[in-house]
């Protein structure tokens, strides 16, 4: 995307929180929302003569992770210390990876309509999150203004992956997808919820602009702080056009952190928390060097499921459906139960929307093992109400959701309602007939499609389906 001849020049960082049961190098629990300060150890607070133990379920998760970016796994990494002060780092530095992080060099495909755009992967590496100040009093909560600050230091030593793009992204809206389908990629693996409103997915930007036919890169900021997909999109537009403002007046862009605020849709700049540049890395004395054996290594590809890259790209290709849906309906089990429809005679377009309306506000887990029982009603009433979905998604697979309850509003199989009702339909689109028999047998989803609209979804797929396929033979 070009504005006014200027390219945006897009680098993205991203932390995940991991969802293991322990943090990074102590063995307390991890959890969300746990009274403050109740989940802390001499370990995570820094007591003298304590020592770090590496979590082995974060460091497998990373790998994983970056298995699925394609990534290199380093056969030898090393975890540094990031010297820095403040309250919330008790030991005065965060153990963090550096010059050796554990997986480097990776290409992650972004399925778009002209084919597929690559962002280039610099690094994954592991760290722990630091723990979580809390401005108490004062205006708006805000540092200046606080009349005191406290430390919750149960998130203090969260593992945390923090993933680093190349500058590959070039506009707002490419950044989104990536990221969009980045979150979709680490929930399916199960190593996260990724959720950006609970802070376990945290993703800054890196900005410039350029001349198009420009190759050097020009000075970049950096955009801090954004809770949601679309602030990043449009904390990212906010801040190439002030950019672009400034070059064109004849001014410079100097470096700047910025908060994008998305109440007011403007930019201001960060409080950092220090100004100092040099971290003084150095090898983390404590911690041998993480060496993950070729077979753990393989073990770990093994269990890569397929990723969700591979679904959305189909939808889009095979099922002409947009980034968007085809992003949406390739969330598990969504695709499933869009192949179901496809198969049983369903128009694309209407089952996207059928799936759309009754799932768009319901976060539905990947595991959902009730699926089959859902499509019952479904194939049945040709509608699921959004009370039995929920009743579906949120029943443990043991507990097991059965779909008989919901089966009383028998689908329209009879003939002598439905026959009426196709000839109409056949005799009102004869290009369609005519080239349905010519060969092009992809048509009959739009018929099924017609009639379902005509009975108001009540008509039975599969009868309506065997229906057409005899009227249309003839
Ligand atoms: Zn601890």
């Amino acid at each position: 995307m070009t504005t006014n001849g200027w390219e945006p020049v897009v680098g993205l960082e991203i932390h995940v929180h991991l969802k293991t049961r322990t943090k990074m190098f102590c063995r307390c629990e991890l959890a969300y929302g746990a009274p403050e300060n109740s989940r802390t150890c001499p370990v995570c607070l820094a007591h003298p003569g304590t020592l770090p133990v590496p979590n082995r379920a974060a460091i497998e998760a990373t790998i994983k992770l970056g298995l699925a970016l394609g990534c290199r796994i380093a056969p030898r990494a090393l975890f540094h210390r990031k010297h820095y002060f403040y309250p919330d780092l008790p030991k005065g530095y965060q153990i963090s990876q550096y010059d050796v992080p554990l997986c480097s060099d990776g290409r992650f495909a972004v399925p778009a309509p002209g084919g597929d755009r690559e962002i280039e992967i610099v690094r994954a590496h592991l760290e722990e999150d630091a723990a979580k100040t809390v401005h108490v009093g004062g205006e708006s909560g805000r540092i200046g203004g606080a009349a005191h600050s406290n430390v919750d230091f149960n998130r203090g030593g969260t593992p945390l992956v923090e993933i680093v793009t190349r500058p590959d992204l070039h506009s707002p809206e490419d950044a989104r997808a990536f990221l969009q389908l980045l979150r979709q990629t680490i929930v399916e693996l199960g190593i996260s919820d990724a959720e950006m409103e609970k802070g376990t997915l945290r993703a800054d930007a890196n900005i410039s602009v350029r001349r198009a036919g420009e190759r050097a890169l020009r000075t970049r900021t950096e955009l801090k702080n954004m809770n949601s997909f679309s602030f990043i999109a449009r904390g990212i537009e906010a801040e190439v056009a002030r950019q672009v403002a400034v070059w064109e007046s004849g001014g410079e862009v100097t470096q700047q952190t910025f908060d994008y605020d998305a109440a007011t849709g403007k930019l201001r700049p960060h409080r950092t928390k220090e100004e100092a540049e040099d971290y003084r890395y150095l090898p983390e004395p404590d911690l041998v060097p993480v060496e993950p054996p070729a077979e753990l290594v393989e073990r770990l590809r093994a269990e890569v499921p397929e990723l969700p890259s591979s679904r959305v790209r189909l939808l889009m290709d095979a099922h002409g459906r947009s980034y968007e849906s085809a992003l949406f309906i390739g969330r598990l089990p969504f695709a499933d139960l869009f192949r179901e429809m496809i198969k049983a005679g369903w128009h694309a377009d209407d089952a996207e929307h059928a799936l759309m309306n009754t799932f768009s506000a319901i976060d539905v887990r990947p595991e959902l093992e009730n699926l089959a029982e859902l499509y019952r009603v479904y194939a049945v009433r040709h509608e699921l109400p959004r009370p039995v979905v929920i009743e579906a998604t949120s029943a443990s697979s043991r507990a097991g959701f059965s779909a008989e309850p919901y089966l009383a509003q028998r689908a329209v199989a009879d003939l002598s309602e439905l026959d009426p009702v196709i000839d109409r339909i056949l005799a009102a689109n004869e290009p369609q007939v005519a080239q349905y028999r010519a060969g092009k047998e992809g048509l009959l989803g739009f018929f099924v499609g017609q009639v379902m609209r005509e009975t108001q979804g009540k008509a039975s797929p599969q009868v309506v389906n065997e229906r057409l396929r005899e009227k249309l033979k003839s």
